[in-house]
Parts: C-alpha cells; structure tokens; sequence
C-alpha cells in the first residue's frame, strides 16, 4: 500500500471541473499532478506540454511504444513525442485508460450522433489553453483518455463504463516543468461516462 500524497504533501491547487469545462495549469518538476473522480465512473482527457519547449508534449503513441504495453501503470513514465519521460504514475485507484483513441471533439457528435452544438473535451481543452493564454497547438490526439474502460476484443475497440467509485484518483509526479490541462469528458451517450457525466478535480501537491 503506498503512501498517500493527502497525508504527505502540501495542496497547491485544487480545480473543480464540470462536464465539458477544463483548466490549465503550471507544474513545477517535483509537484504532483492529481486527478480525481468526484462522483464516480468519470473519465478524464489529459494533456501536458514542456513548459520551456510547447513543441514537445506528453504523447499517448509515444508512451505507449516507450513502454511496451497499452495501459501504463503504476511505476510507469509518460512520454514526449520526443521519448523524453515527463511524469510518473506514482498511485493510481482505478488503473484502467485508454491511450489509443482521441478525445471526443465536435466533429464526434456530429458525425455519430448528428448533434451539432454538443459539448466536447476538445473544445473544453481549447477554452481552457487559451483562458491560460497559450497559442500552443492542439490536437485531440494527443490527449490521454484518464480512467476510461476501453477494451480490446477480436480487434475492436469496446467502451464499458467505469466501474471506479467516488475519489478515484490518480497521482503523476512532474520531472520537467510542465504546462497541463484537464478536461471532464462531457460524452453522455456512450459508456464511457455510464452516460451520466460528473465533475472531477484537478490538484497539484507539494510533497
Ligand atoms: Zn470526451
């Protein structure tokens, strides 16, 4: 059982985010970025750029190819596009995520489902970002889809809802200093949110 940053660390910074809303924050190397479920069965879309270098972000293709496996895990390092490690999974409640699709965007609801007005993390993350005052390119691609239950059958890709209960959350300690953002997915017809998206915090600790 590992330690607990609650009962170790210092808060720093503690965002609610609601469905579809985000924020966007400074770490320092050595702070610890946490991620947490408020309610429950919430995914999260995570995206993390070098402070000093915005041309070299936190790549779920790269992480996965750097790590070998699908789904990093506890003791795993995520990496830039240039397979430089900029955080580590120090703890983690739920330690199922999806690193291979994008983040849903606008262009989902109105190709799948014909709606042309709904929320999206893409969005989300692009309001947040330029609330930040940041230009830096975005891409949905690049987002690591925190929590979400995707699993691979006879090569497809089958979303199930999370079955992680309230304060779920996960802990990623910087080594670079990071520019990162949260999103609270806001995809209410699908699993992937058990179809009743809710809030989740995003934390920074002093440890
Ligand atoms: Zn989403």
């Amino acid at each position: 059982m590992s330690e607990r940053i609650e009962d170790t660390g210092t808060l720093v910074e503690d965002h609610r985010l609601t469905p579809g809303t985000a924020k966007a924050l400074r770490v320092a190397a050595g702070h610890v970025v946490q991620i947490v479920d408020l309610e429950g069965q919430q995914v999260g879309d995570f995206i993390a750029y070098r402070a000093d270098a915005p041309g070299e972000y936190l790549s779920p293709a790269h992480t996965c190819s750097c790590l070998v496996k699908l789904v990093p895990a506890v003791g795993d390092e995520l990496f830039s596009n240039h397979r430089t490690p900029l955080m580590r999974i120090l703890r983690d409640d739920v330690g199922s995520h999806d690193l291979v699709v994008p983040c849903c965007d606008p262009e989902r609801y109105s190709r799948d489902y014909d709606l042309h007005d709904h929320p999206s993390c893409l969005a989300g993350l692009q309001a947040a970002l330029d609330a930040f005052g940041s230009d830096w390119p975005l891409h949905g691609e690049l987002a690591w889809n925190v929590f979400m239950n995707n699993h691979l059958e006879d090569g497809r890709i089958v979303t199930y809802a999370p079955p992680h209960g309230a304060g779920s959350s996960i802990d990623l300690l910087a080594l670079t200093d990071l520019v990162v953002c949260l999103v609270a997915c806001p995809q209410d017809l699908s699993p992937c949110n058990n179809f009743a998206p809710s809030d989740m915090a995003l934390r920074v600790w002093d440890r």
